[in-house]
């Protein structure tokens, strides 16, 4: 990933510029370049109303989402997982980058309309290792979930907790994941859990595998319904 001019020495000295690429005139609250813009805009039509995945049917769900429908009722996104936004949410993901941050609050609002009406008892993020966290420092999709419960007004829950360490997801295609993900994360001892709506929240939404397994651990720990928001959508 090219390192943002304004990570350079000197890159300070130019405060316009464009959060995402550091090298075009950042515009807008957002400061966003004009050519960076475009890779935020989630499409606005061919997009599964349940799991945000592209879909080609004549239906508004997918055929994976028909064959066997995800746990959650709703799901909202902030950006599509590509160009300048993929990188702006491995920056925010892996650096825990203030600038790309900025960028995330820009936006979050307008994805949480998508997902928070009417407004959820609580937001509870997918949890990381607690190791994982050690080591990386931060944790993205509890950043964004306290962000959100914050422009919600509503508590953020630590409901669940990551049980071990389990092969980065990537490197598996769907059925491995969903088989990889059972049994990596549990409910928080002494969770009390809300009977009403819960926001689960994570980095990016993939195939799905680790929101599905979370949010079924909620409604079993008594949530009335969960919705999830996501950075991006794979
Ligand atoms: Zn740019
Ligand atoms: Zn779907």
């Amino acid at each position: 990933m090219p390192d943002p001019a304004w990570n350079r020495p000197g890159g300070l000295l130019f405060p316009g510029l464009c959060l995402a690429c550091g090298e075009g005139a950042g515009e807008g609250e957002d400061r966003l370049c004009s050519e960076c813009r475009p890779a935020f805009r989630l499409p606005s039509r061919g997009l599964c109303q349940h799991c945000l995945a592209r879909n080609d049917t004549a239906t508004e769900i997918c055929l994976d989402c028909l064959s066997q429908a995800p746990a959650w009722t709703q799901a909202s996104c902030l950006w599509p997982f590509h160009g300048a936004a993929r990188e702006v949410v491995h920056r925010y993901k892996y650096q825990g980058d203030e600038k790309a941050r900025r960028v995330v609050l820009e936006h979050l609002p307008l994805a949480l309309a998508g997902v928070a009406i009417p407004r959820p008892a609580a937001v509870c993020a997918v949890p990381m290792h607690w190791l994982k966290r050690h080591w990386r420092g931060h944790c993205a999709a509890s950043q964004l979930a306290r962000d959100a419960a914050r422009l919600l007004a509503v508590p953020q829950l630590h409901l669940l907790r990551r049980r071990r360490f389990g092969k980065p997801q990537h490197e598996l295609d769907r059925d491995h994941r969903r088989k990889a993900v059972l049994g990596l994360y549990e409910l928080a001892p002494r969770a009390q859990i809300p009977s009403g709506t819960i926001l689960l929240v994570d980095d990016v939404l993939t195939t799905g595998a680790t929101l599905d397994t979370c949010a079924r651990l909620l409604l079993e720990g008594g949530a009335g319904e969960v919705r999830v928001l996501t950075l991006a959508r794979g």
